[in-house]
């Protein structure tokens, strides 16, 4: 058993890409190079060697620097079967329930469609980390654009079943505006406005408010508890099915103007 190290580089505006090693193996792994330059400052840094890309899906803010990488390093690059076409460089393909070996680290792939069609996140089980990219966010999740909400909610249901002291290394630090949205759902969460002002805390003072505990993120994260009374009631919606009960709050989030 190994625990990999993991580095975490923002980038763009809110992008983050995690930049992995798995110390038994020396493997190093980059986790959705929206681009390359903190990535190469980093291993410049380090001194670290890069073996592979690894990507969720194929939006341009996850897979932007796979071609340079590829070509700076030879790194191999992994990416969802299913949407091979549009993974730039593409040489591993896997699916879901797939154990791929990084170094002598294994992720365990799990298939969550909603955001994109071919999204998967890489679970370390190992690690206690979870790579999601765009399909759980601390305290949200990604805007469906090419499933349907009753997907993405299956989805969600898959990542909120792994073990609660999982760390979710989501790709963006959107918490802040999200947690503006879950407290007009779900105002009288304790949990939730805890980590409102934990999290404003951590913002004020610059600090990333990821990873979060996926513990931290089935108490507060309204996207996560769309089964649960309070938020059907929240939504006007009660006895309704939790699938449709999440696409409505999806559907507000959508439209939903952070102050
Ligand atoms: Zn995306
Ligand atoms: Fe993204």
């Amino acid at each position: 058993m190994t625990t990999l190290e993991i580095r975490q580089l923002p980038i763009l505006s809110d992008n983050y890409i995690y930049l992995i090693r798995d110390p038994s193996s020396g493997a190093v792994g980059v986790v959705d190079p929206a681009g390359v330059t903190p990535v190469l400052r980093e291993v410049e840094r380090s001194g670290w060697k890069i073996t592979h890309v690894l990507n969720t899906h194929h939006h341009q803010d996850h897979v932007g620097g796979n071609y340079e990488l590829k070509w700076l390093t030879g790194c191999k690059i992994v990416g969802p079967a299913v949407d091979d076409r549009r993974i730039p460089g593409i040489d591993f393909r896997v699916n879901d329930g797939d154990v791929f070996l990084f170094g002598d680290a294994k992720a365990e792939i799990i298939f969550v469609p909603g955001h994109t069609t071919g999204h998967i996140a890489y679970w370390f089980r190992d690690s206690n980390a979870l790579f999601c990219g765009d399909t759980l966010f601390s305290i949200g999740c990604g805007r469906v654009f090419e499933g349907t909400p009753a997907q993405m909610w299956q989805s969600l249901l898959r990542l909120r079943a792994l073990p609660p002291e999982t760390r979710v290394y989501c790709a963006h630090e959107y918490t802040q505006a999200n947690i503006q949205f879950a407290l007009t759902v779900d105002a009288e969460n304790e949990a939730l406005r805890r980590r409102a002002a934990d999290v404003n805390d951590a913002r004020a003072h610059g600090r990333p408010t990821v990873p979060s505990l996926l513990s931290d993120e089935i108490a507060a994260n309204p996207f996560l508890r769309a089964d649960q009374p309070e938020l059907a009631e929240a939504v006007g919606m009660v006895g309704k099915d939790a699938a449709e009960v999440f696409a409505e709050i999806r559907r507000r989030k959508d439209i939903f103007k952070a102050a």
